[in-house]
């Protein structure tokens, strides 16, 4: 018989319904978690996956509006009561090379990718239970890798990095541990949605040449990692960043 790793945990995943975080949802519901998929524009998606995975539940929030963060994790308290586990996923990556800087773009970067986690991460904390554990999905971009116009989102994910250490170092009081994921380059919306069948493929030639393991990343490659983080099987990992971007040669002899 299958061993639940997730079994009797709550935990909140944040844009939940696309990519690497519908991956983290469906995987945690498998290892038996009851899971709150946080979604924003695309109730459809989460839905497909509510209504095959169990114990999935729907929540609708903006993560880079306060007021409906502490409704959603109201609602969570109301519903259910607390949470063993978070997943700080929901990001935008908006790109421009850094003299065509464009205010709103940069700032919404901000909103979602940094204060979408602050908000979420200090509503959460008010219903975490002792053990519990966060995760941030910042990026490979937020430890210094070089791919260009990517500047400005890079900015938002060392925020979220220094952020998910600090986080570690005060609640390490309530046992909570918080840790990172940077990921490198995943297929999904966010990657590939604006570019073209050409732009795509001389992408993918570059990652190949330039990643040790020599293939693009999948949702899988980042929910694997994140499933570690969330069960006591990390229990003495607090603080760190997972580096999941296949083993970059461009700058893996000088990361951190
Ligand atoms: P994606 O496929 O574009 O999905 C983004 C998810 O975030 C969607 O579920 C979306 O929800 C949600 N979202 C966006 N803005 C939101 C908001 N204001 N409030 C709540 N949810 C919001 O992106 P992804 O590639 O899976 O990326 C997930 C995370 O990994 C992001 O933080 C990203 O920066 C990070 N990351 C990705 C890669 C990569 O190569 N893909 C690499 C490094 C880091 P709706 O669709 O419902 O609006």
């Amino acid at each position: 018989m299958k061993i639940m790793r997730l079994k009797d945990k709550v935990a909140l995943v944040t844009g939940g319904s696309r990519g690497i975080g519908a991956e983290i949802v469906k995987t945690f519901s498998k290892e038996g978690a009851t899971v709150y998929l946080n979604y924003n524009n695309n109730e459809s998606k989460a839905r497909s996956i509510s209504e095959i995975y169990n114990n999935v539940k729907l929540i609708k929030a903006d993560v880079s509006q306060r007021e409906q963060v502490s409704k959603m994790i109201e609602y969570i308290k109301e519903d259910i009561g607390f949470l063993d586990i978070l997943v700080n996923n929901a990001g935008i990556m908006l790109n421009m090379p850094i003299l065509e800087y464009d205010e709103a773009k940069v700032r919404k970067m901000f909103d979602v990718n940094l204060f979408g986690t602050i908000y979420t991460t200090i509503e959460s904390a008010k219903i975490m239970r002792e053990g519990s554990s966060i995760i941030n999905i910042a990026s490979n971009a937020g430890i210094g890798t070089s791919f260009m116009n990517t500047t400005y989102y890079s900015l938002t994910k060392a925020a979220v990095i220094n952020f998910t250490k600090r986080v570690a170092l005060e609640l390490a009081n309530r046992k909570i541990r918080c840790n990172a994921i940077a990921p490198g380059w995943i297929e999904t919306d966010l990657t590939i949605g604006a570019r073209s069948r050409e732009e795509t493929e001389q992408l993918k030639k570059f990652l190949v040449e330039n990643t040790t393991i020599g293939r693009w990343g999948s949702v899988e490659d980042v929910a694997k990692v994140a499933l570690f983080l969330a069960t006591e099987d990390s229990g003495y990992v607090n603080g760190q960043v997972i580096v999941v971007d296949g083993g970059r040669k461009d700058y893996l002899t000088h990361s951190i």
